[in-house]
């Protein structure tokens, strides 16, 4: 089955830096559409997201919970489920095998829920993102540049999931009103 590898900060939810607040959650424009498309379309969602705030002691595991809760009660109140979340605590240079670019955020989550590394999406907005797809085999790796970035090296930038959707989906399947 396909299914989406989704970074978090900037691809899903608009990043104001080491978010710990629950208030500022804020998803992107076409985010909740295009989630909602794929998820009616039978696509399992995994978010794996570098979390270094919690590393440099910017916020804390509670802030973090709160946060994700706010984003997955935001995400159900629009039918959406997510079929995993998992996020790196590391700070860079903490050598961990967890924080994109490394694979292990996706290597656990393929094995705990069984999907083939080989028929996931990988969707990010830093070539952090791009690149472990790219070490992962991913069946497509994505760009969302939802706030005007250049294109990286990949196999499609998109201005939003919705637009992504469309693309992956065929078109009219992202519609809210479906
Ligand atoms: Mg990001
Ligand atoms: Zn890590």
């Amino acid at each position: 089955v396909d299914w989406l590898l989704l970074d978090r900060d900037d691809t899903i939810l608009d990043d104001p830096g080491y978010l710990s607040d629950p208030e500022k959650v804020a998803f992107l424009p076409g985010a909740i559409e295009g989630l909602l498309a794929f998820h009616r379309a039978g696509w399992p969602l995994v978010v794996i997201s570098n979390q270094s705030g919690l590393g440099r002691g910017l916020f804390t595991p509670a802030d973090l919970d709160a946060v994700h809760r706010r984003f997955t009660d935001d995400l159900l109140a629009h039918g959406v489920t997510l079929s995993g979340l998992y996020f790196c605590p590391h700070a860079p240079g903490q050598s961990c095998l967890c924080r994109k670019p490394e694979p292990g955020l996706a290597l656990q989550a393929s094995q705990e829920l069984g999907l083939a590394l080989g028929q996931a999406v990988m969707v990010g907005d830093k070539d952090s993102d791009l690149e472990m797809g790219r070490r992962i085999g991913a069946a497509f790796v994505a760009q969302i540049a939802a706030k005007g970035q250049a294109p990286l090296a990949c196999d499609g930038c998109f201005e939003s999931l919705a637009e992504l959707a469309q693309r992956l989906l065929g078109p009219g399947t992202s519609g809210l009103t479906a």
